[in-house]
């Protein structure tokens, strides 16, 4: 049986017709991810026990020809900044070493109830805050096409497993990028869904007006498929949009013709890799063959777009892990003699660097008389660039753009360099301070053989759209 470019469809389909059972698939899986991982380090913990639970539930259902839900069998990972019941859950950091969340994610529970097999926790940057994974307090992930690159960040073991074929589609969060740059990254495909489209309930907070949940898979179908399971309100979180849930999968494949596809100038500017604009070219030219109409467009405030997520985020932050105070649960100190040095040294042993950087820069922007200058000016311009989009969308269907400058950058080469390894997220962060739906998807190799994704961007809760020119995109770059 051959895993490494397996998909939903397929695993399912197999499962189905009884040519493997759910628990051989699991089994599978974890023989690769014990043969690969050393390597890789996408993993950060394995839930045996939980996924060969489920896989025989599903082989019970298929032994008595019960119908089968959509993603029955399939073998999923999970980013670890989503609480998984009763399983360690860390988001990448020590200060939640050995922590078991008390329940499920809402995300993780809908892909269960839909079948999947959870096989473990993935990887990332310590809360989710970087662009190369080497934020992670655990260990670095290395990129399954070049192990001396990065696979991108936050959500780096979720790319990564997916491109090496230790699981068939995973989760993972975007804030300023996190999913679309570690896609574009590893060669495979990552959705970012509208704010609002996805719950999350259960998301170890990052930036709450900035996160949201996504899957990475090796085919769009099988991101709309992934989308259609975990999208839709839900009662536990308030910023769950009450919006309809549209059938996804039937918009890929559907024919471009006539669509209207927006490319902005801001992004092809100085400092765009060479081989990475020529591979995006050909997607322009691919969907202008398929019959779109390719629109120039521009966004003049892209060049606001770093410094206002980079305070914004900051910003919530700063708040959002105020939390982590080593009294109700978590990392504690040991033999501090004071309530205050207690909550000092918890927090200074159990944070990494970067984190402990986000938290000052955050309660610096949100402080008294900086206020104003910083944090009140960030979300004004977060409101132009809403316009901007909204002035664009009146004219485009999606809009196409490159997903980072340049492909994958080697372990170490950006870690001195805080502003360099912020500047990678040029091209994703403004959809998250929009709340825009965007994906990445998969549109050729530098010389080298480094995987280069183009990145599409739709309107508010049009990720239909999205799945239809993606579609093509893939078809005319396959
Ligand atoms: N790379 C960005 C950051 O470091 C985005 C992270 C994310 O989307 N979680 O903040």
């Amino acid at each position: 049986m051959n895993i490494e470019r397996m998909t939903i469809e397929t695993a399912r389909e197999q499962v189905a017709r009884k040519q493997t059972t759910a628990t051989a698939l699991a089994e599978s899986f974890y023989k690769r991810i014990e043969a690969e991982d050393s390597r890789i380090g996408a993993y950060l913990a394995l839930s045996r026990e939980r996924a060969f639970a489920k896989a025989s539930e599903i082989d019970r259902l298929v032994a008595d020809g019960a119908p089968l839900p959509a993603l029955a069998g399939v073998p999923v990972g999970i980013k670890d900044v989503l609480m998984t019941k009763d399983i360690v859950t860390t988001a990448g950091s020590k200060i939640l070493k050995n922590f078991k969340a008390p329940y499920d994610c809402t995300a993780v529970a809908r892909l269960e109830r839909a079948g999947a097999v959870i096989l473990g926790k993935l990887n990332c940057d310590e809360f989710a805050m970087g662009s190369s994974n080497e934020n992670s307090g655990y260990h670095p992930v290395h990129n399954p096409h070049d192990l001396t690159r990065v696979p991108g960040g936050s959500s780096g073991g979720s790319a990564a497993s997916v491109a090496a074929g230790m699981a068939v589609a995973t989760l993972g969060s975007d804030t300023g990028g996190s999913i679309r740059q570690p896609a574009a990254f590893c060669g495979v495909v990552g959705l970012m869904p509208t704010y609002g489209r996805v719950s999350r309930y259960g998301l170890i907070a990052f930036a709450s007006s900035l996160d949201h949940i996504g899957p990475f898979t090796h085919t769009v179908k099988d991101a709309a498929i992934m989308l259609g399971v975990i999208a839709g309100r839900d009662p536990l979180d308030s910023t769950s949009a009450d919006v309809p849930v549209p059938d996804y999968v039937a918009e890929v494949g559907r024919p471009v013709k006539g669509m209207k596809i927006g490319v902005p100038d801001e992004y092809f500017a100085e400092g765009l890799d060479s081989e990475v604009r020529a591979a995006v070219e050909k997607s322009i030219d691919d969907l202008r063959a398929a019959g779109c109409e390719i629109v120039r467009i521009t966004l003049p405030s892209t060049k606001y777009a770093i410094p206002t997520y980079y305070i914004v985020a900051t910003a919530e932050a700063s708040s959002n892990l105020a939390r982590f105070d080593g009294v109700r649960y978590a990392y504690r100190a040991e033999g501090a003699a004071t309530l205050s040095e207690m909550y000092r040294r918890s927090r200074d042993e159990g944070f990494g660097a970067e984190v402990k950087r986000r938290i000052l820069l955050g309660t610096y922007a949100l402080s008294a008389g900086y206020y104003d200058a910083y944090y009140l000016k960030a979300q004004r311009v977060r409101t132009l660039l809403a316009r901007e989009f909204e002035t664009a969308f009146a004219q485009v269907d999606a809009i196409l753009t490159p997903t980072t400058p340049t492909p994958a950058f080697k372990l170490g080469e950006k870690t001195n360099n805080p502003l360099e390894m912020y500047l990678n997220d040029i091209f994703t962060v403004t959809a998250d301070l929009v709340g825009i739906p965007g994906i990445s998807v998969p549109c050729g190799k530098t010389r080298a053989g480094l995987p280069i994704g183009v990145q599409l961007l739709g309107k508010h809760f049009d990720e239909g759209t999205l799945f239809r020119v993606a579609s093509a995109v893939e078809h005319a770059a396959s």
